[in-house]
């Protein structure tokens, strides 16, 4: 994510009221589904949480979702959104009951197609309790029927669906499948999906992946379109664009293709979100020669309308960027920093979110290293004048990038400190190790998730050395750490060259 307003997102802490476990003594006894039952195990109510350290209530424990089939009908005239989510998923405990995490209005829920009770639990949880037990290793079909009008849907006063004029967005990080689909809202579980909306014919829908088929329409003067996700994401990656848009269709180098799309509304700003997001095949050809092949089946970009988002976002295959990102002109530095993602967040996802570094210090610095390929200044020019921006007794030192908190999670220092952390591994252990740390990161964990401690063994390991020093000085103290002038570069920060120093200008202008 790039941040383009200072208010656009506020991490929400969203406490659970103290789930009660409705205890059916019979229950356990009642012949479990497809199998045997265990006479010892007493089937016992998955976790309402996954126990993220910042957001412990986020996911929900006892079963792994593979597959969501996502299927909606939108009415940009009153917001109003209906439909039916199917989940596919495996139990992996014996289950008295689950959660799912979700804020609209339930009409059903079926569980293997059998009709289920459902019971709205503290803020975002859906308590479900299918007529029998559900036991481990169980595959699991979980039917959820429902609508609400998802702006009008507010936790904490906040919404992370942005009702437009012409239509919405579903984009948000870290909540944002609360207001259009049940899940498990977690990065740790991964899973694939497909998505279709109807729409009055003439209104656009974009989203991840690729288009199983043309837009089909419908009775009713209305049009179908469907998306398909086909390698694994978070839940938070999945999106939804619907509105005025122009599509552009391309194929990539690689052979993927390509879907850009641009809101009728962007006006002037309108060829400057073209000359970067029509980048995108090209820093993805370039990023994968840094980072390894890239891992999604499909590649593009959505330049949303000038009444939606204040942030750009990595959304799986097709980051969505806000209109301020080409308000001065275009903008590939966000193009670099959204794809960046597409390996550093996307597919390797935080394990807990705490490790949001792993994120976002990584896409900005492949920023810094598109500069230094577009010969705009290296990465140590970069960092000498990032780390000269920031007076030694400014707020910014006192955030941890290794780990800033549940409202920090976007803070600069995750982001700018975050990239002078990188920079300064790579100091560290030079450029031969350093360009073989990162493919062989995503590599490692591709499509699965990473901890910083994990990250920081494959450097050691990769290098040879020992990096406690450069991690804990970098991510995990407060205060500004002292470079030594000989390992700095060669510019002090009254002397940038004039053109990068306008970049970077401009990057700050855009991330604050
Ligand atoms: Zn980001």
């Amino acid at each position: 994510m790039r941040r383009a307003l200072t208010a656009a997102i506020a991490a929400l802490t969203v406490t659970t009221a103290g789930t009660v476990v409705t205890g059916t003594p019979g229950q356990a006894a009642l012949p479990g589904w497809g199998r045997p039952k265990p006479a010892a195990a007493t089937p016992t109510p998955g976790s309402p949480g996954l126990g993220d350290s910042y957001f412990p209530d986020y996911g929900n424990g006892g079963y792994d979702v593979g597959h969501y089939d996502i299927r909606l009908r939108y009415e940009p005239a009153t917001d109003r959104l209906s439909g039916t989510t199917t989940i596919l998923a495996t139990a992996t405990q014996d289950l008295s009951r689950f959660n799912l995490d979700f804020l609209l209005g339930v009409e059903s829920v079926r569980v293997n197609g059998w009709p289920a009770t459902f019971a709205r639990e503290g803020v975002h949880e859906l308590a479900v309790t299918a007529p029998r037990p559900i036991l481990k290793g169980q595959q699991l079909t979980v039917v959820v029927k429902y609508a609400g009008i998802p702006s009008e849907t507010l936790v904490q006063g906040y919404t992370g669906w942005t009702r437009v004029a012409d239509g919405a967005l579903a984009v948000n990080e870290p909540e944002s499948a609360w207001w259009w689909f049940p899940s498990n809202d977690h990065p740790k579980d991964k899973a694939t999906w497909d998505i279709s909306v109807s729409v009055p014919t003439g209104v656009e829908v974009i989203s991840n992946g690729v288009q199983p088929r043309d837009p089909l329409p419908e009775a009713g003067n209305r049009t179908r379109w469907s998306w398909r996700s086909v390698k694994p994401g978070a839940t938070y990656q999945a999106f939804l664009a619907i509105g005025q848009y122009d599509i552009v269709t391309d194929t990539a180098p690689n052979g993927q293709p390509v879907v850009n799309a641009y809101s009728t509304t962007l006006g002037e700003r309108g060829p400057a979100a073209r000359a970067s997001i029509e980048r995108t095949a090209e820093v993805v050809d370039w990023e994968s020669g840094l980072f390894g092949p890239y891992p999604f089946e499909a590649q593009g970009g959505v330049a949303g309308p000038v009444d939606g988002i204040g942030f750009a976002l990595e959304t799986q295959s097709r980051p969505v960027y806000g209109h301020s990102f080409w308000r001065r002109g275009a903008n590939v530095s966000v193009v670099v920093h959204e794809n960046a993602h597409q390996w550093f967040g996307d597919s390797v996802s935080v394990a807990d979110w705490r490790n949001i570094w792993l994120n976002e210090g990584f896409a900005s610095y492949a920023e810094w290293l598109w500069s230094e390929e577009q010969g705009e200044g290296t990465a140590q020019e970069l960092f000498d004048f990032t780390y000269a921006s920031y007076p030694a007794d400014s707020e910014f030192w006192q955030v941890l990038p290794g780990d800033p908190g549940a409202g920090d999670i976007f803070a600069d220092a995750v982001y700018d400190r975050g990239a002078m952390a990188l920079h300064q591994l790579r100091l560290a252990v030079g450029d031969e190790a350093f360009f073989r740390i990162l493919p062989a990161w995503t590599a490692e964990h591709r499509y699965g998730n990473g901890t910083i401690a994990q990250f920081q063994a494959l450097a050691e390991r990769i290098s040879g050395r020992d990096l406690d020093a450069v991690f804990t000085t970098w991510l995990f103290t407060a205060g500004r750490p002292e470079v030594a002038t000989a390992a700095r570069g060669t510019l002090a920060a009254p002397a940038q060259p004039k053109s990068w120093a306008e970049i970077q200008e401009a990057h700050r202008l855009l991330q604050h």
